[in-house]
């Protein structure tokens, strides 16, 4: 990676991922930025090794019946599958716009997407997860801004190419803006490549303008 991550997850995001506690929609956001970014990968490693420190306190090796692995084992064959998605190493792919996992979930690349055309250029995909969160990819031509909006709950935005501005500054390739309830903000394309950000909301966003409002439901953002 030649860019520079300069916007991170937060502990409490990293926390919540390594406890397995995180919607599937802001896992995916979250295992993507960590497979671009080493700073976090390293902070999640932290909070995982503790994790595990929390379990060996509470299951004593001595307690455990001689047949309890292959016990263990079968009952995690049998679970209904997690809605955690794990953030493979960095893989050196030149000229993916995808990292691993998203490239996985999304069954290629940024140009094997099924887009939907919302106008003026834009263009989004939602992805298919858990119902708790919602996660979409968005393609925003370059200079191009989106509508003013709040938020009724938790946006997590990841660029993948291109970047964009907003009045927390400048978000370029791996970088991640968490948005909560208090931010309203009008996120402006940058110049140069067009922008693709994977973004996953927990709550409808809160559009200032009258248009978008009646567009809202339409375009379900
Ligand atoms: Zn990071």
């Amino acid at each position: 990676m030649t860019t520079r991550i300069t916007h991170h997850l937060n502990d409490d995001l990293l926390m919540s991922y390594a406890a397995g506690s995180l919607p599937e929609a802001f896992s995916l956001v979250v295992a993507t930025h960590v497979s671009l970014c080493d700073e976090c990968r390293a902070r999640l490693a932290g909070f995982e090794a503790v994790g595990g420190a929390v379990l060996e306190a509470e299951e004593p090796a001595a307690a455990m019946a001689g047949n309890s692995l292959a016990a263990t084992l079968r009952r995690i064959a049998a679970m209904p599958e997690d809605a955690r998605i794990e953030a493979p190493a960095p893989a050196a792919a030149a000229g993916s716009v995808f990292p691993m996992p998203l490239r996985d979930y999304v069954g290629g690349d940024a140009g094997d997407v099924n887009w939907r055309a919302l106008g003026g250029g834009v263009r989004q995909a939602v992805l298919p997860t858990g119902k708790d969160a919602t996660v979409r990819l968005l393609y925003i031509p370059a200079g191009m801004a989106m509508p003013d909006h709040g938020h009724g709950g938790m946006e997590l935005t990841l660029v993948l190419q291109g970047a964009f501005e907003d009045a927390g500054g400048r978000y370029g390739r791996g970088d991640v803006e968490v948005a909560g309830e208090e931010l309203d903000h009008t996120p402006v394309a940058a110049p140069g490549p067009d922008c693709i950000c994977l973004a996953a909301t927990d709550a409808p966003l809160k559009f200032r303008g009258i248009l978008p409002r009646l567009a809202q439901p339409f375009i379900g953002i």
